[in-house]
């Protein structure tokens, strides 16, 4: 068995948006981590990617922004916003120290994150999956097990064990995490790439119980996604004969003037998606563990902010590890105030994902979108003003 004798501070399984964030934040405040995924990067996922302007906001405080650019993803400067058969286009307005919005493919981005962690010292294990987390006889969590992808297996002690694995967190089943709040499963959302066409920016487009988008990305395509009610999407699927002729009659449907201009260019992937998306809130922390991202909550993608939450929820979660880590704070006192910040600060915008989700008419839909454009504009100011921990450094010199 492949086993660190060195007893880690925290070992993160999972090493996309919240993992790889909290293990380069820990890193950044000098603690000793161990990031652990099964995947070998780069690699997708099913996701679409517009990071919303309060995830924009914290790769700008953690100097990321700059190499997502960098990458090749497209600075987005104005939204166009369909409802009713009218269209409004606005500029992104300069607020909480940002003027832009991206969407990077997440095989991309990911990628940038969990190569940040490394160079900030982080012990970096890609395809290695774990199947278990130790617990003593205490019932205090102390590290992980699994394998690794040549099917060795690996043990890694550490004081804390953070759960970043996702939707089906293997640590969340582990430790027992109990589900605080459950709102069902009843959205869908279907996604492909097209090359081959001019892109102005995002655009949104309502219909009756459905939103259709565009968002920009790497290589000149865009990511092409509809949302819509489960039983919709699967009705539409039953219909055709394939997942892609299905995808096409719903965006013939939902948003016929783009259907129409996306003829004019090539769809480059498959139809993928995910056709019943779980809300739903897990207990946030337990003895010498922790859960962050999809892990510990999960939204319908109909508001993309998963990316947003994923950072936050990195950082309240870093900072709470520091102080205990520290041993300023006692770890209940450190983790359960984790647990408030993270279950205050998705409130407004859960509460509005699942209403959306339960697609309203269109008039209700439209002043439900009007109500997100609020709270992610008080989110992104709130990120951009939060503290971190005093006298230490939040981007490398
Ligand atoms: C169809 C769809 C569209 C979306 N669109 C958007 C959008 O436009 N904007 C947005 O902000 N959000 C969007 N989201 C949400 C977003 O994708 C997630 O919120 C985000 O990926 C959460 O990041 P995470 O790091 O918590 O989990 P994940 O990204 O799921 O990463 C979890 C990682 O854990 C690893 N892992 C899992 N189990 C193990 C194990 N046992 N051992 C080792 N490693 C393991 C996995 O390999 C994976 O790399 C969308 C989601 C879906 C499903």
């Amino acid at each position: 068995m492949s086993r660190n004798h060195r007893r880690h501070d925290v070992v993160v399984v999972g090493a996309r948006a919240a993992g790889a964030a909290t293990a380069l934040l820990l890193a950044r405040l000098g603690h000793d981590v161990v990031l652990v995924d099964r995947a070998t990067f780069p690699a997708d996922t099913l996701s679409t990617h517009q990071i919303a302007r309060t995830g924009v906001v914290q790769l700008h405080r953690w100097g990321l922004l700059q190499p997502v650019l960098d990458s090749g993803a497209p600075a987005i400067r104005q939204v166009t916003f369909t409802a009713n058969g009218e269209s409004m286009t606005r500029r992104i307005k300069e607020r909480a120290g940002v003027d832009l919005l991206v969407a990077p493919r997440r095989y991309i981005l990911d990628a940038i994150l969990a190569d940040s962690a490394r160079a900030e010292g982080v012990e970096v294990r890609l395809g290695s999956t774990i199947t278990g987390v130790c617990i003593d006889d205490a019932g205090r969590a102390t590290g992980v097990y699994g394998r690794n992808n040549a099917g060795a297996p690996l043990r890694i002690d550490a004081r804390f064990v953070v759960g970043a694995d996702g939707l089906r967190s293997r640590v969340a089943r582990a430790v027992g995490a109990a589900l605080i709040e459950d709102r069902g499963d009843a959205g869908a959302v279907q996604y492909a790439y097209y090359a081959g066409l001019p892109w102005s920016g995002i655009e949104l487009i309502v219909a009756d119980r459905a939103l259709t988008g565009v968002f920009p990305t790497h290589d000149g395509q865009a990511c092409i996604w509809v949302c819509s009610p489960s039983e919709q999407a699967r009705a539409a699927r039953r219909q055709a004969t394939s997942r892609e002729d299905a995808f096409t009659n719903e965006l013939s449907r939902t948003a016929p003037e783009l259907a129409e201009r996306l003829r004019a260019g090539q769809r480059t992937s498959a139809v993928t998606g995910m056709l019943r998306t779980p809300n739903f809130v897990r207990a946030a922390h337990g003895p010498g563990w922790a859960l962050v991202g999809d892990a510990g909550y999960h939204r319908d993608a109909v508001t993309g902010h998963g990316l947003s939450d994923a950072y936050r929820d990195a950082e309240l979660l870093a900072t709470a590890l520091d102080e205990t880590l520290r041993g300023e704070t006692d770890e209940s006192s450190a983790l359960g105030g984790y647990q408030r910040r993270r279950d205050q600060a998705l409130r407004s915008i859960f509460d509005l994902t699942c209403s959306l989700a339960g697609y309203p008419p269109v008039a209700e839909f439209v002043d439900l979108q009007k109500q997100l454009s609020v709270a992610i504009d008080i989110e992104a100011t709130e990120a951009a003003a939060r503290q971190f921990p005093a006298n230490r450094q939040l981007i490398r010199d």
